[in-house]
């Protein structure tokens, strides 16, 4: 997989300190985006599925799949996300700029997140811009807990305040 950057510790991408691995390349180009020279699909270097693994194992802390897309990669990702969990049994985000109804419309995207705990859905949006809110940039993006989505059929949203589950408004 092509990495950008892997930030230990950090507590701005979910809950607790977690190992941020920002995956290269993204095809969504919103306007505004943070940090467009991670649209590039040659960018960073290539690592091993093992080699991330290693990583994260030393780290012992839950995981985010960010970028870049993680999702413009879906079959590497379900791999390393299949691992992240059998393997080591961590919680694992993955912000992608596709929405859940992208996602469930398309076999790789569904496979790629059926065991990741929370996706932050949906691209960048300029005029829904919100700096107050937990680990999303605009209001448009959702904190889906995938397992309570995909056991309800519809879109349940993960509270990082609560831990609670509600429905989608
Ligand atoms: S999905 Fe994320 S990385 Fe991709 S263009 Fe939008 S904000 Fe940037």
């Amino acid at each position: 997989m092509r990495v950008l950057k892997i930030v230990e510790g950090t507590s701005v991408d979910g809950p607790g300190l977690r190992t941020s691995i920002y995956l290269a390349g993204c095809n969504h180009h919103c306007p505004g985006c943070h940090n467009p020279q991670s649209w590039h699909f040659d960018g960073g270097r290539e690592m091993s599925q093992d080699e991330l693994l290693l990583v994260v194992t030393e780290n012992e802390a839950p995981v985010t799949l960010t970028g870049g897309d993680p999702l413009a990669q879906p079959r590497q990702v379900e791999g390393l996300v299949r691992r992240i969990k059998d393997e080591l049994g961590l919680d694992v985000w993955c912000y992608t700029g596709y929405t859940w109804d992208e996602i469930v419309a398309d076999e790789a995207l569904r496979a790629a997140v059926a065991q990741v705990d929370v996706v932050v859905d949906g691209r960048f949006v300029l005029a829904e811009r919100d700096t107050t809110l937990l680990f999303r940039g605009s209001r448009n993006q959702r904190l889906i807990d995938v397992a309570a989505t995909l056991a309800a059929g519809e879109v349940k949203l993960f509270d990082p305040q609560n831990n609670n589950l509600f429905s989608a408004q």
